[in-house]
């Protein structure tokens, strides 16, 4: 079956209790168990709820894992993910690192529950070099977040295997339609749902699938105990965006090769990241371990372009925050997302002042290149 037909048809298609075409939500927060009344396979919606439950299998399915687990944020899932960890425990993390997940990781090693290196995630030696004999995880984010480099899966997850380490993706960015990790050999993949796979902009959610054992027994006990676990109305808004999954990604993804192609031309533009472009050093790598390029590019605007400016003329993107939204988003990693990473490191990064992500909606190509050509020109003072 296509992955497109899969999202639609799977496990949550048609409601096993009443024939629905859409599964209910079960509120409930407690389930009768008298034996009089016969048996339920749940006791209290924070252990497992069966709205939540419909979520977590269809992400586990669709992800090719063995377990999955949804939170109440992108956030709430790497935190429970980071639970793993015993204090002593090393852990090698990409140095262009999704801000949120870097200041948590900053806040552990700070309290001393964790202790990090930041490496180049998409250099195989860069990574062997920092291995320690307390390492017990390596961490990537393929694309990455903000700028698109590309790590080699299949090579990390052979290292891990080798290294005896856990191998974490976390995969917001391409989704499963595009990108499935666990596959490629590693052990754990992360999502904001937030993004791509409610795909809507309207609701937060995270998880996480396992895809080997303990490591989905002891994720499932610190979901339960820690209990950041997603809303029921929440898991059915996810399960409803994963449908159109595949259809927005296609429409997303095409927007974003063609306003990369053009971005490419425009004097304004120094430099256009997205692994779509042939001139991106992991393209080639990229595309042998993923099914597209995804809706996420970034640029670099030249020095002469206030940045500012440029969004002050923008009509149609929103200038935001967040990513994978049917709308085209436009955002300032070095004051949004990565804000709260100190200037050196974000430096480090490659979170230049004149970076912006893009992640392309679903709008008319026309349209949103017209939107662009008009920012930039006023930016450029070419209006
Ligand atoms: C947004 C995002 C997160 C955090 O998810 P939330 O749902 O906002 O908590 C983590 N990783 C990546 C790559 C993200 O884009």
């Amino acid at each position: 079956m296509q992955r497109s037909t899969k999202l639609v048809h799977n496990c949550a298609l048609i409601d096993a209790a009443t024939r629905s075409s859409s599964p209910a939500i079960h509120r409930g927060s407690t389930f009768d168990q008298n034996p009089r009344h016969g048996s339920s396979p749940y006791s209290y919606s924070r252990v497992s709820n069966p709205t939540r439950g419909l979520l977590e299998q269809t992400l586990c399915e669709l992800e090719e894992g063995i377990q999955g687990f949804a939170f109440a944020s992108g956030m709430a899932a790497i935190a429970a993910v980071f639970q793993l960890f015993e204090p002593g425990d090393h852990v090698l993390l990409p140095h262009d690192l999704y801000g949120g997940t870097f200041q948590l990781a900053e806040s552990l090693a700070a309290q001393g529950k964790l202790a990090i290196t930041y490496v180049d995630t998409s250099s195989l030696e860069d990574v062997r070099q920092h291995i320690r004999p307390q390492t017990r995880a390596l961490y990537v984010e393929t694309p990455s977040n903000p700028c698109l480099r590309i790590a080699d899966i299949k090579a990390l997850a052979a290292l891990g295997r080798e290294l005896n380490l856990i191998t974490i993706a976390d995969n917001t960015f391409m989704s499963p339609y595009l990108q499935r990790p666990l596959n490629l050999g590693f052990d754990i993949v992360i999502h904001s749902a937030t993004k791509f796979l409610g795909g809507h902009s309207d609701v937060l959610a995270g998880a996480v699938i396992a895809k080997r054992e303990p490591l989905a027994a002891r994720l499932q006990e610190i979901q339960i105990m820690y209990g950041g676990i997603l809303s029921p109305d929440d898991s059915w808004m996810v399960l409803r965006g994963l449908k159109t999954l595949g259809l927005r990604m296609d429409r997303e993804q095409e927007n974003a090769r063609k306003l990369a192609e053009f971005l490419s031309r425009r004097p304004e533009v120094s430099t256009v990241y997205y692994p779509g472009l042939s001139s991106h050093p992991g393209h080639g790598l990229h595309l042998a371990q993923a099914d597209g390029p995804g809706a996420v590019l970034s640029i670099e605007l030249t020095p002469a372009i206030a940045v500012a400016d440029f969004v002050a003329h923008l009509q149609l993107a929103i200038f935001a925050v967040s990513l994978g939204g049917v709308e085209t988003i436009v955002s300032h990693p070095a004051t949004m997302s990565h804000g709260r990473v100190p200037p050196d490191v974000r430096r480090r990064m490659g979170v230049t002042d004149q970076l912006l992500r893009i992640s392309t909606g679903i709008e008319a190509i026309e349209d949103l290149l017209a939107d662009f050509d008009r920012a930039l020109s006023a930016a450029g003072g070419r209006h």
